[in-house]
Order: C-alpha cells, then structure tokens, then sequence
C-alpha cells in the first residue's frame, strides 16, 4: 500500500495532447496549428525587439532587494493605463487597484479566490464556449459556474439574441466574464453597438462584469481598438474587473507577466480590495518572479520602446490577418462550395473552422496537420508556405 495508490492520472489537457501527438510525427509536412503561440512567417517563435532592449536596459540596472513592490506597483499602474485608457478618470482618482499577477492564468486566479471570499455561493457566467482553463480555475476556487449562451454554430458568429436573453435571466447583480477582444476559442467578438447593448443591460440588472484581456493588440492591432469593450463599460459608469496578460501581446510566455485590476467605487475601498488581493497571492506564492514584470514596466514606461511595441503588435495582428484572409482565398479557389467568410469574420488568434471532429481526425491521419477536435485553428501556425497544402487540406475532407 503506498499513500498514493487512490490517486488515478489527471487527463489530459486537451492541448498538450496535441502537440505531443505533432512532435512524435516525422512528416515533413507536419503543421501545428493547436497551440495558441504566435509564430512568424517561418513558422519560427519571435522574441520582440522591444523585450530586446529592455532586456539589454535591465542588465545595466543594479536591481536592488527593496524594490520588488515598487517594480509591481509600476507594473500596476503602466497595465491599467493600457486597458482603461491613458488618461482615464477612474486612474486619475485613484479608484482602480490591482495587483501584479502570474499571468493571465494567475490573474484570473486571484479574481476567482477575490470572488469567493467575498461572495460566497455566487456563481460566475463562462461564455459557451470559452477557454477551457476558466472552468478549472473558477472550479478550484470553489466558485459556482453556470454558462451563458455566446456562439451560433450555424452563422459560426455571436448568438447575440441568446446571450442578451442569458444576461436579463441571470439573477440582478450577477458576476460575467467576457473575452474582450480575440475570443478564444471562436474568434468571434460583439461589435461596439453590442457591447454598448450589453453594458446598458448589465446597468439594469446590475452584474458584475469581469474582462479576461488575453490578447490586447493581438485582435485588431491597435490595443486602443482593443480595449473599446472595456472603454464602453467605463463610460457606462460600471465597476468591473479585468485580467491582462502579457503572454501574446508581448510574446513573453514563460515569463509569466499579467495584472489583476479592480475598479472601485472610492479610494477607500479600492485600498482595501488591494490589501485582500496582496494576501490572496501572499499564502499562495508570495510574490512572483520580478525579471518578466521588469521587462513589461521597462516597455511600458519608456516612449520610445513602448511605440517599438506598439509596432510590433500590429505587426504580428496583421500577419494574422494575411493569413486569414490567405487561407480563405485559397479555398475559395479550389471552388469548395461551402461558405468561408468566417475565416475572416472572427478576429485574433484563433479561427472556429466549423470543422466536425471526425474532420479534424482526418486532418491528423491523412495530412499530419493538427489541432483540437472542437476544429479551432490557431491562424498563428499558418504561414506562406503551408496555407496552399492546409487549404488543399481542409478542401479534401469537407468535401
Ligand atoms: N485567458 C484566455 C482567454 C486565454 O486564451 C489565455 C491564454 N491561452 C489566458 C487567459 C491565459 O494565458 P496566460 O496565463 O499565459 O497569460
């Protein structure tokens, strides 16, 4: 008998399985398209220039002990103007708090812990679909989770009516997470006249709304543009929360860089939120590793690195956005007769291809090309080289 024997393996998070089935392929013609990393023409991972040089900033600073809560506080401060808007009233009146956090992942964590401790019993709404990760997160935190509807498989766009119908049902004074911009998986987003229908409506029922902000920059290419959910409800006079991670938007995956902001409604309770946030993460990790949030507040604070970031952003959105636009064509010109105006519909990283998962199956054993069998493509895998043979692809098994 070992103290472990009524442990069975956890399964398998849907991903990991995918690349591991990629990498075990020897095809020359293998194509990844399951994770949601950016890669560059070549198929190759990027290392923005930007992080470069405040990489080559950092190394000539001496980095003093008592300055890891300051070095967050600017993280803090640089995050919230990013998402809130640079000159913000909420910032200005010291309304908004947050904490530095691991990540999106991390900050969507400490949200999650935030909610329970202090409304306790309440569930939170996930988007149906939704990254698969919210339901752990939420779960593990002992928060309730109910769904709302989002997606309409048929149109392979927002299901608005539903979801409108969803937040008047839903008890007054629920909490929501949206995905404000680069829904994942499905790409697709509410334009500006549905978020402001659903900022009014959440004024009437008094929701709570939460922004888990994955992929500022990465959707239009203008982190503004980006952010315009968030601006609405801020218009609209709500309190909201948001999560924002650095993984996409600043291609710093393993460092593990985001923010936790909560918008109060004075600097009292702002101050205490603060305070409860700080011993959330204090019993769970202490504090995170400095080097990463060093690099963002480097970025964000410096004019002239931060405009290279800017650039970069747009760059890597419009590379998705040739594609896009590629893989459509291309199938379009094979005279596949189904309608692919989705692909260029839906925005950021990913595309809901509408593909079955008996399609998908095909895609793996006939032409070595990969992803999750919900039929979501990661647009970031596609490069010049290989959309012509993943259109060609995609052709053969929906025909
Ligand atoms: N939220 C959403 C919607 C995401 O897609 C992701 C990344 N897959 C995250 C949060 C978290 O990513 P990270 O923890 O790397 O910031």
């Amino acid at each position: 008998f070992g103290w472990w024997e009524h442990v069975s393996p956890a399964p398998k998070d849907p991903i990991t399985g995918v690349t591991e089935a990629f990498l075990a392929d020897t095809n020359p013609n293998k194509i990844n398209l399951g994770v949601g990393a950016y890669r560059d023409d070549e198929g190759k991972p990027v290392v923005l220039q930007c992080v470069r040089n405040a990489e080559a900033k950092i190394a000539a600073c001496e980095f003093l002990e008592s300055n890891a809560a300051a070095v967050g506080s600017k993280l803090v401060e640089e995050s919230v103007k990013l998402a809130y808007g640079t000159h913000a009233h909420v910032v200005k009146e010291r309304r908004v708090t947050g904490l530095q956090a691991l990540s999106g992942t991390g900050a969507c964590r400490l949200f999650a812990e935030l909610q329970r401790r202090f409304y306790p019993g309440s569930p939170i709404y996930l988007p149906n679909p939704t990254w698969s990760n919210h339901h752990n997160i939420w779960r593990d935190a002992q928060v309730p989770e109910r769904g709302f509807r989002y997606y309409n498989p048929i149109t392979k766009g927002l299901d608005f009516a539903a979801l409108m119908d969803d937040v008047k049902n839903a008890p007054d004074g629920s909490f929501f997470l949206f995905h404000p911009c680069a829904h994942n998986p499905t790409g697709v987003d509410p334009t500006e006249e549905q978020w402001r229908e659903i900022s009014y409506q959440f004024k009437v029922k008094n929701h709570f709304p939460f922004f888990d902000m994955a992929y500022q920059g990465v959707a239009s290419g203008d982190l503004d543009m980006d952010a315009q959910a968030i601006r609405i409800f801020l218009e609209d006079g709500h309190l909201i929360g948001c999560a924002q991670s650095f993984t996409k938007n600043m291609g710093l995956y393993e460092h593990r860089v985001g923010c936790l902001s909560v918008l109060c409604a004075d600097v009292k309770q702002a101050v205490a939120v603060k305070s409860q946030l700080q011993q959330i993460a204090r019993s769970m990790y202490s504090n995170p590793p400095v080097h990463g949030i060093l690099l963002v507040s480097t970025i964000l604070n410096d004019p002239q690195t931060k405009a290279l970031w800017v650039k970069e952003v747009k760059v890597m959105a419009n590379r998705i956005q040739l594609m896009r636009a590629t893989l459509r064509e291309r199938l379009e010109e094979l005279g596949s007769p189904l309608d692919w105006e989705h692909i260029t519909n839906q925005v950021g990283m990913f595309c809901f291809s509408g593909l079955t998962p008996d399609q998908v199956d095909r895609l793996v054993r006939e032409f070595h090309i990969y992803m999750t069998r919900d039929g979501r493509i990661s647009i970031a895998g596609v490069t010049t080289s290989n959309v012509s043979y993943l259109a060609s692809a995609i052709h053969e098994v929906t025909k």
